[in-house]
């Protein structure tokens, strides 16, 4: 067809095409042929806005004059395909319906227009028709719904290239809406159609599961539970496929992390009752007043006071139990001795009294001896007397005789209950070799040492995290002991260990590994913090004061920190922290090396 120039014609042209293609006289119809007579582009994604923006006019409320004022504005703004001019009319209409919710519904129609004429590439002007058709016949009458839906499909649109591709393809397998489905409910379960509301249903409710749920759930792992919160806002703006890549991996390492907490909240739960066992079963015998037993008992319930977890747990598990053991194997001894002694005391003043007693009488009856000797006549009379006194003096030296054999007897079972103590004794002696903790600073012993390391190193390599061990040795120890004793060495020992284990974290332990040497072990700790833990002891140290009489003595130690390698062996890792300990103190004492 040859084009026509003529208005006029063109208008012809146009009326006598309608007719031949059998299509309804309406104004866009007569648009769309004019403009193709004319050839004139028609920019279809224009003639479809005007389109729908006319059905959404004829939606709204038109109850008084400055409704129908602004109705009318709206409607010259999409004839003249003013968008701007429509935009504004709309937001005041909006305003002037509902004061709350215009500004919002402003702003999204002025999104809607920006990428209504924003290129998406991957989303076609058909795509997006399609998408605007179905949340408008999908929210039959209702505002609020039509308002959600509308604001998924212009941030789904406002996602770039690859977002857009991944939103169709998880719309695709869903049937396109049906012709009559626009009063169907809201809810995910009806076939939410092509517009991404799937997707997003599904984005919010697993950040709604991160950000909520679990990060709640986590609320004593407060890394966790902050990575937890992490993922969530990342899952929210995730929108290209990178992204959701990375936040893919991220969530399955979390989830591998989360697998570990797990299994610790397990261990701490089970470690929590056989401890509670353990108080139970025994509590009746804590009774006996002990320094070191009274020292171990303020620190389980120092340990139990505390944040749990399964370090903690199972310290305070052994700690209670050498507690249960030597305060059984005290208790023993002690009975033991107070039975002899009571015997041995009972026998002394059951024969002092019987010897006095039998002496006083004899002594007594000596003297009426006497007086009738004295008085005697005859030498009958005489014989009759030192027969008497030979028969007292007789049963005189039975009695004696029988109190030595029972003193003998009392000193024998006094000897037999020594024995038994000494019995008890070397087996509490055998029986503390099993203890893990030093009797006078509470700190792990070696055996507890060996214990914690081995747990530790197959912690971290399973973790692969990063594990430390320093060790530290007092400066000029031998000093402060030869001039002020070695009593108030022993109290500078403790109050060392207090100062550490109130510095450093629940997880980290200490162990006495020699006279005046420690070691502290350090899980998931890189070595520069680890350095740095053991700076902050120093620091600690010289504001806490060691008091000896008042008088305050500043503690210093020098200490060698190493990280544990993969093929170390306790004894190589340690022979590392010793020479950097050497090092630290060849270097001038008081400093923390690390190697
Ligand atoms: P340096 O700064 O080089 O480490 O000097 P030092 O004097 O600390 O080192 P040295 O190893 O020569 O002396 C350690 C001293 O620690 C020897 C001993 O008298 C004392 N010691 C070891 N165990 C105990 C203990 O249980 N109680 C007390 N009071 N002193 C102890
Ligand atoms: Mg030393
Ligand atoms: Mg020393």
């Amino acid at each position: 067809m040859a084009t026509l120039t003529n208005p006029a014609e063109i208008a012809r042209e146009t009326l006598k095409q309608m007719m031949a293609r059998r299509m309804a006289p309406s104004p866009d119809n007569y648009r769309a042929i004019y403009n193709e007579i004319a050839g004139v582009a028609e920019n279809p994604a224009d003639s479809f806005v005007e389109h729908e923006l006319k059905s959404l006019l004829h939606l709204l409320p038109k109850e008084n004059p400055a409704q129908q004022g602004l109705a009318r504005q709206i409607g010259r703004a999409i004839e003249g395909r003013d968008w701007e001019g429509c935009r504004k009319s709309l937001a005041d209409f909006i305003r002037e319906h509902s004061g709350e919710s215009g500004a919002a519904w402003g702003e999204l129609i002025a999104d809607f227009l920006q990428q209504w004429e924003t290129k998406q590439s991957g989303l076609t002007q058909a795509k997006k028709r399609e998408s605007l058709d179905h949340v408008l016949s999908a929210s039959g009458r209702n505002d609020e719904i039509l308002f959600g839906r509308l604001q998924s499909l212009v941030r789904s649109w406002s996602m770039n290239a690859e977002d857009a591709d991944e939103i169709e393809v998880a719309a695709s397998g869903e049937p396109a809406a049906a012709p009559g489905d626009s009063s169907a409910p809201a809810d995910v379960s009806t076939p939410p159609g092509r517009s991404g509301e799937l997707l997003r249903a599904l984005r919010e409710t697993f950040v709604f599961t991160l950000e909520t749920l679990l990060a709640a759930l986590l609320d004593d792992e407060p890394e966790a539970a902050a990575q937890a919160r992490s993922l969530a806002a990342a899952a929210r703006g995730a929108s290209t496929q990178k992204s959701v890549q990375a936040l893919l991996a991220d969530i399955k390492r979390f989830a591998f992390q989360l697998e570990f907490v797990a299994e610790d909240r397990a261990e701490t739960r089970n470690g929590l009752l056989r401890l509670l066992q353990l108080m139970i079963e025994n509590i009746g015998e804590l009774v006996i007043d002990d320094r070191w037993l009274n020292g171990q008992i303020e620190i389980v319930r120092d340990i139990v006071a505390r944040p749990m977890n399964p370090r903690a747990i199972s310290d305070a598990e052994h700690r209670l139990k050498e507690v249960v053991l030597k305060h059984s194997q005290l208790k023993h001894s002690l009975v033991e001795a107070r039975d002899a002694m009571k015997q041995l005391l009972t026998g002394f003043v059951d024969h002092l009294a019987d010897f006095a007693d039998s002496t006083s009488d004899y002594h007594d009856k000596m003297e009426r001896c006497v007086e009738k000797i004295g008085q005697a006549d005859d030498i009958a009379q005489i014989e009759g007397v030192l027969e008497e006194v030979m028969r007292e003096t007789r049963i005189v030296q039975l009695n004696a005789q029988r109190s030595r054999d029972d003193l003998r007897a009392t000193k024998q079972r006094v000897a037999e209950a020594e024995r038994r103590i000494g019995e008890l004794q070397a087996e509490l002696d055998r029986t503390s070799q099993l203890v893990r903790h030093d009797q006078l600073t509470g700190a792990f012993n070696r055996r507890g040492l060996d214990e914690i390391y081995e747990k530790e190193v197959a912690r971290a390599r399973r973790r692969q995290r990063p594990l430390c061990i320093a060790l530290l040795d007092i400066d000029n120890f031998k000093k402060l002991n030869d001039s002020l004793g070695h009593d108030v060495g022993d109290a500078a020992l403790i109050h060392l260990v207090a100062v550490i284990r109130e510095t450093l974290r629940p997880q980290d332990t200490l162990a006495r590994y020699g006279g005046e040497e420690f070691i502290i072990t350090l899980p998931e700790t890189p070595l520069e913090d680890a350095v740095g833990a053991l700076v902050r002891v120093q620091r600690e140290l010289t504001k806490r004061y060691f008091l000896n009489n008042n008088e305050k003595l500043l503690i210093t130690f020098s200490a060698g920190v190493t990280e544990v390698r993969a093929d170390d062996t306790q004894a190589s890792a340690v022979k590392r922290a010793d020479e950097a300990t050497y090092t630290a103190k060849t270097s001038g004492k008081n400093r923390v090396v690390a190697v």
